[in-house]
């Protein structure tokens, strides 16, 4: 069987930080991250190319038996990802997790380009009553760009998991 998802593992003290590269599907294997003495688990997100059905039930599984001492936090979500979350409101198997930064969809009129843009938490008012995409320009021609899915949908795992808390 090949392997699809690869897991990079960097522990630092009581903190590791874990790279999840590839696909998650129903192969993933997450039996080789160890987390005796973590307290905090960060998972980076941002190379993940595709994440399917089977993917997410394992994933949940795995997060479902996670230890209470963890504390697990999340950083640069891709969008899909964020699909997910949005999709499936079990994603985060009712642990409590925070997420540092995420991507968003943009859309750059004067380029014609998509593209997407990496959001800190702190850019987001988890307060507004919905959710409102935070401005942001092109990296290229320097125009606003423009949010290109739908803020209330895209932006409702903040408030349904309250992950930015
Ligand atoms: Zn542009």
């Amino acid at each position: 069987m090949s392997k699809l998802l690869e897991i990079i593992q960097n522990s630092d003290g009581d903190r590791l930080l874990v790279h999840f590269i590839g696909e998650m599907d129903g192969n993933a294997d997450y039996s080789e991250i160890s987390l005796v003495g973590v307290k905090y688990f960060e998972i980076d997100f941002s190379r993940i190319s595709l994440i399917n059905s089977t993917g997410v039930q394992s994933w949940v599984k795995f997060i479902t038996d996670l230890p209470d001492h963890c504390e697990l936090v999340l950083r640069k979500c891709s969008a899909r990802i964020i699909n997910q979350m949005n999709q499936f409101s079990g994603f985060l198997g009712n642990k409590k997790v925070r997420v540092e930064s995420f991507f968003a969809p943009y859309y750059c009129e004067s380029c014609d380009k998509g593209m997407d843009v990496l959001i800190k938490k702190e850019m987001m008012n988890k307060n507004d009553e919905v959710m409102q995409a935070p401005q942001s320009s092109c990296t290229q021609c320097g125009a606003d760009l423009e949010f290109d899915s739908v803020a209330s949908r895209y932006f409702s795992f903040i408030k349904r998991y309250g992950v930015l808390d």
